[in-house]
């Protein structure tokens, strides 16, 4: 069967070709790096650098003013997409700059606790630990459960009045995994604490709307399909209140007499004034995108990659599976025994297939405790045939036989 035949009649309730139709980097060899940075489809592409193409025609300021309704529409669309409201919604240039805006906001004092799951991104814990250190308080792993999940029990055992913030990873950079989310936030909401939910690596394959989380931050570049260079944050009316934005300007606020200021009081506040107009259309086409398809229909047809490509691997002698959890998404890691995964990546590269490999410094506590140094990571979206998948794993058999 041909490749087109095998997409038509697995195509399932997304339409593969149209799908494949609209993203042209889908036929370069084996696209698997979506949790990196995805393939944008050329509905995205052409909104970037139409806008760009305006910009040089009219002026930025311009180009901007022509498309006023499409950038306010924009909140809308991506409320509908996080289950949020339209005014509990900011853009950011990057998923860390969420994050960051939003925890530097987060009041701590001496002796404040600070829980964090074991798969917590270095990009997290870096700021954690330091400004915890600044002002006295501590950053603690919660412990996994037996199949890699933050343990909940554990979490209502340890969290008490002094824990300030829960840091939660929704699906962490190096595999499959996906915490429960709405547990762990009955059990911070009992004490007052906040949870702070990294959505970087669902946001676009795993449905957020319905989570309770306090604070949702997300990139675009990666399941979204968005640019890169694009981020969000949201932040709950109800907590906005007890967050004190440390970076603000003239968009965040107004300044109203020659010593008053008024700041905005909604997520807006966490926005600076510049930003790439163009990048941020695309992102809200990379979400309109998403949601025309259905992200519940987006959910399931990762989910069977991620399984049809870890039940393949999983034959092959001397690959290991590295994915935690029992709910798993499409993220899929491994190792190949007596070959280094970045020279797995490497080899792979080379027979048109695209992995990419994620090592310790990115997720310490998870790493260390499975005693691993790095693994491969495999990412495919929905745009990936099933018999791309089936190339990479021979792909990954040709690699794990050179050993
Ligand atoms: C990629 C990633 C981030 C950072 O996203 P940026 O857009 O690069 O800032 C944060 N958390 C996790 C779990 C990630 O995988």
């Amino acid at each position: 069967m041909t490749d087109a035949a095998i997409d038509a009649v697995t195509g399932g309730p997304i339409d593969l070709a149209a799908t494949r139709a609209d993203t042209p980097g889908s036929h370069r060899g084996v696209f698997l790096d979506s949790a990196g940075s995805s393939l944008p489809p050329v509905q995205v592409l052409d909104e970037v650098i139409g806008h760009l193409h305006r910009e040089a025609e009219i002026g930025g300021y311009r180009a901007a003013d022509e498309r006023a309704r499409d950038l306010e529409d924009g909140y809308a669309v991506l409320a509908t997409a996080l289950g949020c409201e339209p005014d509990e919604v900011a853009f950011t240039d990057s998923a860390t700059r969420a994050w960051l805006a939003a925890f530097d906001s987060i009041p701590l004092a001496e002796g404040d606790r600070i829980l964090v799951t074991e798969v917590e991104y270095a990009g997290n814990a870096i700021p954690l630990l330091r400004r915890a250190a600044e002002v006295g308080a501590t950053v603690e792993p919660v412990p996994s459960d037996a199949h890699g999940a933050v343990d909940v029990e554990a979490l209502r055992r340890r969290i008490d009045e002094r824990v300030q913030v829960v840091s939660l990873v929704h699906v962490p950079t190096n595999g499959g995994l996906v915490n429960p989310v709405d547990e762990v936030v009955a059990a911070a909401h009992e004490v007052g604490a906040l949870v702070l939910l990294d959505a970087c690596q669902s946001a676009g394959q795993v449905p957020l709307t319905g989570l309770a989380a306090d604070i949702v931050t997300g990139t675009g570049r990666k399941w979204l399909r968005g640019p890169r260079g694009t981020g969000f944050l949201v932040v709950r009316r109800d907590v906005l209140g007890r967050l004190r934005p440390r970076q603000v300007d003239l968009h965040s606020g107004t300044w109203e007499t020659l010593d008053r200021y008024r700041l905005r009081e909604d997520a807006r506040v966490f926005e600076l004034w510049e930003t790439s107009v163009a990048d941020r259309l695309g992102l809200i086409a990379a979400f309109r995108y998403a949601l025309d398809l259905g992200i519940d229909a987006i959910a399931e047809a990762v989910r069977d990659r991620a399984t049809h490509l870890r039940a393949g691997l999983t034959r092959i002698p001397g690959v290991t599976v590295r994915d935690l959890g029992v709910n798993q998404c499409g993220i899929v890691t491994f190792t190949v025994d007596g070959v280094a995964p970045a020279t797995v990546r490497d080899r792979l590269r080379e027979r048109g297939v695209t992995v990419h490999t994620s090592g310790v410094e990115s997720t310490r506590y998870d790493m260390t405790r499975r005693n691993l140094d790095e693994v491969v990571r495999a990412s495919p979206h929905y745009f990936i045939s099933p018999a791309q998948l089936d190339a990479a794993v021979a792909a990954v058999t040709a690699v794990a036989g050179t050993r």
